[in-house]
């Protein structure tokens, strides 16, 4: 007999503004082995490990989101990979997919520890990756990263293809740090069979420099990329916040991630957990719940009602602003928010 029947399934999470929320972005750590410059500080304050939740905190919240209707939930970091015995927690959660509403888990990473990890990240189920790669000339890895070798990442990538994870490539475009990079980095990630998104600064976090000085509009960018090639709209919609066009020049397709210029909060579907299991409703605004009080103290009841009240928080959407002088719109950086 199925032991179901006759009980009500958790109902789904769908915010005041009407929006399901079905899109999970889990921060497993906030350290990382390199430092972006439009990410953190040179020398980031990362939070005390006591605070982390622990990966058997990290599934039950999973869980708790899978059974509320998320369907798709993407580990992130700082860099998830760094964090010791990350690949148990991955292998668990691919235990989910495709069963309990879970249809997909993936992973946004810098990819240098991915010639160790991508087999079994394969093997575990993830069939996609997020990678951030914003140019391929090593000097100007070397600034932007603080110290990087772009040599690791394009290991990564390449071990990530041949244990046939499906790979885009992430660039934040930075005014005259990759700017006259990017169409190199584009041609050769289509070469290889990559999707490319680009993505603008957003001020997120208190880095120690002008934001204003590192945002380039993508307006600006597409509209330099249409007079070297022929860009092609396309009606994809992966349901992200991506406008798409085919480069027809090199047959490969190109995102634009527009927070700036471009703002898509109303096909909003996803919220942000932290590591330490702070639920952040937007992005670019500092309402946040603490799922670790609710998780450690009030146990399955408890999280179930702090999640009605994310529901009942989320804000319509954000207000970035990169002006000079403007400031971080939020003080938490990508790296502890989970970009
Ligand atoms: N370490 C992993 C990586 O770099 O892919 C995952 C975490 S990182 C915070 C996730 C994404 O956020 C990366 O694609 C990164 O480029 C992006 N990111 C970080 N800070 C950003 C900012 N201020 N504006 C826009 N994107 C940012
Ligand atoms: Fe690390 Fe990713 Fe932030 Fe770069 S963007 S410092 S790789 S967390």
């Amino acid at each position: 007999m199925d032991r179901n029947v006759g009980v009500n399934p958790a109902p789904p999470l769908i915010d005041r503004f009407g929006r399901q929320i079905t899109y999970l972005r889990l921060s497993v750590t906030d350290r990382c082995d390199l430092r972006c410059v439009y990410c953190m500080k040179a020398r980031p304050d990362f939070l005390p490990k006591a605070d982390l939740l622990s990966l058997e905190e990290l599934t039950i919240l999973c869980d708790a989101f899978i059974a509320r209707g998320v369907t798709k939930i993407r580990l992130t970091g700082g860099e998830p990979l760094v964090r010791k015995d990350v690949l148990s927690l991955i292998e668990n959660l691919g235990t989910r997919i495709g069963r309990a509403g879970l249809k997909e888990l993936c992973l946004t990473t810098n990819a240098t520890q991915l010639p160790r990890f991508a087999d079994r990240l394969a093997a575990a189920g993830i069939q996609r990756l997020n990678i951030s790669l914003d140019t391929l000339d090593s000097d100007v890895y070397r600034r932007l990263t603080r110290g990087g070798d772009v040599n690791n990442a394009l290991a990564g990538i390449a071990a990530a293809k041949a244990a046939g994870l499906q790979v885009k490539i992430n660039a934040v475009a930075m005014a005259s740090i990759n700017e006259v990079h990017l169409p190199e980095l584009i041609r050769w990630a289509h070469g290889e069979g990559h999707d490319v998104s680009l993505i603008e600064v957003m001020p997120v976090g208190e880095i120690g420099a002008d934001r204003s000085a590192q945002f380039l509009s993508l307006r600006d960018v597409c509209a330099t990329l249409s007079d070297r090639w022929t860009l092609t709209d396309l009606p994809d919609n992966t349901g992200g916040p991506a406008r798409y066009v085919r480069v027809e020049d090199t047959g490969g397709r190109l995102g634009f991630i527009s927070p700036l210029t471009g703002n898509f909060c109303d096909s909003c579907n996803r919220v942000r957990v932290t590591c330490t299991g702070e639920l952040f409703t937007c992005l670019g605004k500092s309402g946040r719940i603490d799922l670790r009080h609710a998780l450690r103290n009030g146990g399955p009841a408890a999280l179930e009602h702090a999640l009605d009240d994310a529901m009942a928080e989320k804000p319509w959407g954000h207000d970035f602003d990169v002006s000079p002088g403007a400031g971080a719109a939020v003080d938490r950086d990508m790296a502890r928010t989970g970009g």
